[in-house]
């Protein structure tokens, strides 16, 4: 046979688009992608050919049933969100590549109502003339912040920004050199300052700064003081540095603001809960400083958002600030973020109702039996594997808690027959997008972050790989 007589095999686009499978297909996506997607199979099937040893061209055959499945995959892959969702089983609360925070389930009904509705997102109702968007979120947050006023961009590195560029315009802000953090996706928070028009002044050492080498930095040009809260790391042993209330006290720095860039801001006290101490909002006000921002998807437990708080006088000339229109938050965010906070006016409530929160208070027993759940159900596959429960430790990330070990149970998954990184990228590829880790040549999924009612996803998706 020469490759011309391979080539008469290839199907003609026409005689696809009459077989039942496809014409089944018509009916549920668009007839553009349908065509592309023969065309694109048809052409790997004609390199095939080109690329054919000559003893192979005898055999050569075309199955069409095959081509046709092939086909409607491509189909159903160009047509499915390229954005998923996925089973989070690597225990990393706050991860940071899927998604941070999830919402709370309690907020679907009012997120779903703005979302697909018209809303009052700058109407003010009462008057009914036209209102502020920022309007909606003031009085719950100062209601648990205790500030004085507020205002919501699109992301903390936003607040950042908008805040140095409102309050340190041609002007130099003063900050210690051991705050200076990268928060990830190599974006460093002194850049970020850096695009505001101020200039950058760095103090101290990376492990030392004292309130001398404040005062030794302050000028005429000097217009603000800034702290970063160094959420994503530690620096331990023989450190010092400056708290925002010995700040205040000092009578040159009187006219200036003193910002506070927390980062993973909450609103509880999670000492109370057996996890160390995270500065919360509440907290930075109380001791002086005069804005405060932080994000609104970590620790949080909210929608992606940059929460700045702070002194009346300072959010005022902020929202008067150009950038903010760049930065403004969308009707989708501020209905997530007000559903969200208000679920904080009761404490016990938010520790139950925003997953973030109930999955960093989880308790060792509590995970010790959802471990025990998920066992027994995969014990009961039968699969072919060394199958057993672990002792390890969650994380909480986003850059948030570096040092904390929430001690948890995973289960750990060894494969007779084939390769544990052959299952972890099959469960990563499949239908319900598992995700876990491998360590010391056992598959792991930790059960913290991953909810009872996804189990059934795990154990369909084991069995397809195990059979
Ligand atoms: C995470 C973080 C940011 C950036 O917040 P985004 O909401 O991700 O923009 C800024 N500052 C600190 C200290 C952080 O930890």
């Amino acid at each position: 046979m020469k490759k011309n007589q391979a080539f008469s095999k290839l199907p003609s686009v026409d005689k696809i688009l009459s077989n039942p499978r496809i014409e089944d297909l018509i009916n549920c996506y668009p007839r553009k992608l349908i065509l592309e997607s023969i065309r694109e199979k048809i052409n790997q099937k004609r390199e095939e050919i080109i690329f054919l040893d000559e003893k192979d061209i005898d055999s050569f055959d075309i199955k069409e049933e095959d081509l046709i499945s092939d086909i409607i995959n491509c189909v159903k892959d160009k047509f499915e969100l390229s954005i998923k969702k996925v089973v989070n089983g690597t225990g990393v609360i706050l991860h940071t590549n899927l998604g941070r925070s999830r919402l709370s389930p309690k907020i679907k009904d009012e997120l779903i109502n703005i979302a697909f509705g018209y809303s009052n997102l700058e109407y003010d109702l009462s008057e009914g003339q036209r209102g502020s968007r920022y309007d909606h979120l003031v009085e719950i947050i100062k209601e648990l912040t205790g500030a004085e006023d507020v205002l919501v961009v699109n992301n903390n590195a936003a607040a950042v920004l908008l805040v140095l560029d409102t309050l340190a315009r041609d002007g130099e802000i003063i900050v210690s050199r051991g705050e200076l953090v990268e928060v990830g996706g190599s974006f460093r928070i002194s850049s970020i300052m850096e695009l505001g028009s101020g200039k950058l002044v760095e103090v101290g050492s990376t492990n030392k700064t004292h309130i001398r080498d404040y005062k030794k930095a302050f000028n005429e040009n000097t217009k603000a003081i800034m702290k970063v809260h160094t959420s994503n790391y530690k620096i331990l042993g023989f450190t010092e540095s400056v708290e925002i209330d010995q700040l205040k006290q000092e009578e040159e720095f009187r006219e200036l603001p003193i910002i506070e860039d927390l980062g993973s801001g909450v609103f509880i006290d999670l000492s109370k809960y057996g996890l160390s101490y995270e500065p919360t909002v509440i907290d930075s006000i109380k001791k002086g400083a005069d804005v405060v921002t932080f994000s609104g998807d970590k620790m949080l437990g909210g929608p992606q958002a940059g929460i700045i708080v702070g002194k009346k006088k300072y959010i005022k000339k902020m929202k008067k600030n150009q950038l903010t229109r760049a930065l403004r938050v969308d009707k989708m965010t501020i209905a997530a973020l007000e559903a969200t906070l208000r679920i904080y006016l009761d404490e016990k409530d938010a520790i139950e109702n925003i997953p973030t929160l109930k999955m960093i208070t989880c308790k060792l027993e509590e995970l010790d039996k959802k471990a025990d759940l998920l066992l027994h159900k995969i014990l009961n596959l039968n699969i072919d594997a060394a199958v057993e429960k672990q002792k390890d430790v969650s994380q909480v990330g986003g850059g948030s808690m570096p040092l904390e070990k929430l001690d948890t149970y995973t289960i750990a998954i060894k494969p007779n027959k084939f390769s544990v990184s052959y299952l972890e990228k099959t469960l990563r590829n499949s239908e319900s997008h598992i995700i876990g880790r491998i360590n010391e040549d056992k598959y792991i999924l930790d059960v913290r972050t991953i909810e009872e009612n996804e189990f059934d996803f795990i154990i369909k998706e084991l069995k397809k790989v195990f059979n």
